[in-house]
C-alpha cells in the first residue's frame, strides 16, 4: 500500500494542541514548516505516519527566532563568532524591562520630551569623570566614522604606518575612515613613528591625529610609537581608538590602554566598543572635550548612528550594575577553575566518559590584549565529540588541541557545569 495516502493532512496535525499552542508563542509559519517537514520525513518513510504531530512538535524551536544561545568553552574571553561579551543578568532584565514601551525620550513628571538615554550617559560619564561629555553610538566603527565625518570630512586624518589596523573579516579601518571623505595621511613606518613624523605632516588640512590601538596584534623588535602626550602640542585634536572599552586601568592587562589614562595624558576624544573589555552591549562610545563630543553629537550621520532602547537600558545596567560576566572571567582564580575542572571530569568520568581535568591556557580574544595568556583549566574529551557537543541542547562549544576537545572553563560561568556535564553525557551516549 502506498503509505503517502496514510500522511496526516496539514490541517489535521495543525489541530494539535500543543502545535496550536505553539503557534501563539512562535508564529503560525514556524509551526507550519514543522508540519511540514515531519509530514515529508513520513512520506520518505523516515517516521511513521502516525508519528507526524510528534515529530513536529519535537523539531519545534525553542524561540521565534534562530539564533541560538551556546555555552562557550573555548577558553577565549571576547568570541566576536559567538557575540562578544556575554550580558550580565542585571544588563538582560534591564532590556527585557523596556522591551515594551518605555520612557526613553519622555519625562514622566511633566510629561514633556527628555534628552534620549540620559540613564546610560549619566552612567557613562560617571564612570569616566575625567571626560567632559560622552555620546553612545552603534559601534566603535560607528564611533569613528562620526568623528572622522564631523571632525575630518574634505580634510586629513595622520595617522602612523604601525596603526593602519584590520580588525578582523576584512574590516580595515583606513578603508572605514576614507569612505567618510576625509583623506588619510600616513606617517612614520611601519615599525617606528615618532612625534616628529607627526609634527612635520601637521598643517592647516589636518582634521586630527588618530591614534588607533593595535588590539589584535603585537609587533616586537626594533620598534617605536609616540605616545599621547608628545602629540598634544600640534594645535590639533589627537583622538584615540582604544578598542576594547576598558574605562580604567585593569591591573591584570597591563598594556591594555583605558579611556580615563588616555583622557588625563592628553587625548581630546577617545573611542571604543561596548561589548568588548567593558563587557555590555554593541555599542560605540565617545568621551573627551566637550566641544567635540557636541561637534559628533550635533552632525546629522549622528541620527543615523544611534541606538535603540535596548542598548541604552543594557549598556546602563553593565555601568552600574554587579561585575559583567567578561570580567567575571578575567578575574577568575587558577585554582578555583582547576578546582571545577577536577569535579567536572571526575564525574564524567564516573559515567564511562573518556574525562580528564588538564591546565589550560585561554586569552582576551580579538577585543583585546594580544598575547595575554590567561591560566586557566580545561576538560579534556574525545576530539569526536567536538560535533555532537556543538550541535546537542545547550550547543556546547569548546576548542581542539593535540587531538583532544578541550571545555575551557574560564569562558564558562560556574553555574553552567552542571548543564556542560548533562551536554557531554549525551553528546558521548552515555546516561547521566
Ligand atoms: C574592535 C575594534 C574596533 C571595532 O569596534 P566595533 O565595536 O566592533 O565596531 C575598532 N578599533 C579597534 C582598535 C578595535 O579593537
Amino acid at each position: 500500500m502506498d503509505r503517502r495516502r496514510l500522511v496526516p493532512r496539514t490541517d489535521a496535525v495543525l489541530a494539535d494542541p500543543r502545535l496550536v499552542e505553539a503557534g501563539g508563542r512562535l508564529g503560525r509559519p514556524v509551526v507550519k514548516a514543522a508540519v511540514a517537514a515531519a509530514q515529508d520525513r513520513a512520506r520518505q518513510g523516515e517516521i511513521d505516519p502516525a508519528d507526524v504531530a510528534d515529530a513536529a512538535v519535537a523539531a519545534l524551536p525553542a524561540h521565534a527566532a534562530s539564533l541560538r544561545p551556546v555555552v562557550n568553552a573555548t577558553g577565549v574571553l571576547i568570541h566576536t563568532n559567538l557575540g562578544r561579551a556575554p550580558l550580565s543578568a542585571a544588563a538582560v532584565a534591564a532590556m527585557t524591562a523596556v522591551a515594551g514601551p518605555a520612557d526613553v525620550e519622555f519625562d514622566l513628571a511633566t510629561g514633556a520630551r527628555a534628552r534620549r538615554g540620559r540613564g546610560a550617559v549619566e552612567a557613562l560619564a560617571g564612570a569616566v569623570p575625567a571626560a567632559a561629555d560622552v555620546h553612545v553610538v552603534n559601534n566603535n566603527a560607528a564611533a569613528l566614522v562620526l568623528v572622522a565625518t564631523a571632525l575630518a570630512a574634505g580634510r586629513e586624518i595622520l595617522i602612523s604606518r604601525g596603526e593602519l589596523v584590520e580588525i578582523g573579516d576584512g574590516f580595515r579601518i583606513p578603508d572605514l575612515l576614507a569612505s567618510t571623505g576625509a583623506r588619510l595621511r600616513e606617517v612614520g613606518t611601519t615599525n617606528r613613528t615618532s612625534a616628529r613624523d607627526y609634527a612635520d605632516a601637521v598643517g592647516p588640512r589636518t582634521g586630527f591625529v588618530l591614534k588607533v590601538h593595535p588590539s589584535n596584534f603585537r609587533i616586537e623588535g626594533f620598534t617605536g610609537a609616540a605616545e599621547v602626550p608628545e602629540l598634544t602640542g600640534l594645535g590639533v585634536p589627537v583622538v584615540v581608538d582604544i578598542g576594547s572599552g576598558l574605562l580604567v586601568r585593569e591591573p591584570l592587562l597591563p598594556a591594555e590602554p583605558d579611556a580615563t589614562t588616555m583622557i588625563e595624558s592628553g587625548a581630546d576624544l577617545v573611542t571604543a566598543s561596548g561589548d568588548k573589555l567593558l563587557g555590555g552591549p554593541q555599542a560605540g562610545l565617545l568621551l573627551g572635550r566637550g566641544d567635540l563630543v557636541e561637534r559628533c553629537r550635533r552632525h546629522p550621520l549622528a541620527r543615523a548612528l544611534r541606538v535603540d532602547k535596548l542598548t541604552l537600558a543594557a549598556l546602563e545596567a553593565t555601568l552600574r550594575g554587579p561585575v559583567p560576566p567578561v570580567r567575571e572571567a578575567l578575574h577568575a582564580g587558577p585554582a578555583v577553575l582547576a578546582r571545577r575542572a577536577a569535579v567536572l571530569a571526575g564525574r564524567l568520568a564516573g559515567a564511562g566518559v573518556d574525562a580528564l581535568n588538564v591546565p589550560s591556557t585561554a586569552a582576551v580574544g580579538g577585543g583585546g590584549a594580544p598575547g595575554v595568556r590567561l591560566p586557566s583549566a580545561a576538560v579534556s574529551l574525545p576530539e569526536r565529540l567536538a560535533v555532537p557537543l556543538r550541535t546537542g541542547e545547550p550547543p556546547v562549544v569548546g576548542r581542539i588541541e593535540h587531538a583532544r576537545l578541550l571545555l575551557d572553563l574560564r569562558t564558562v560561568p560556574p553555574e553552567r557545569d552542571d548543564d556542560v556535564e548533562r551536554a557531554v553525557l549525551a553528546a558521548a551516549e552515555v546516561r547521566g
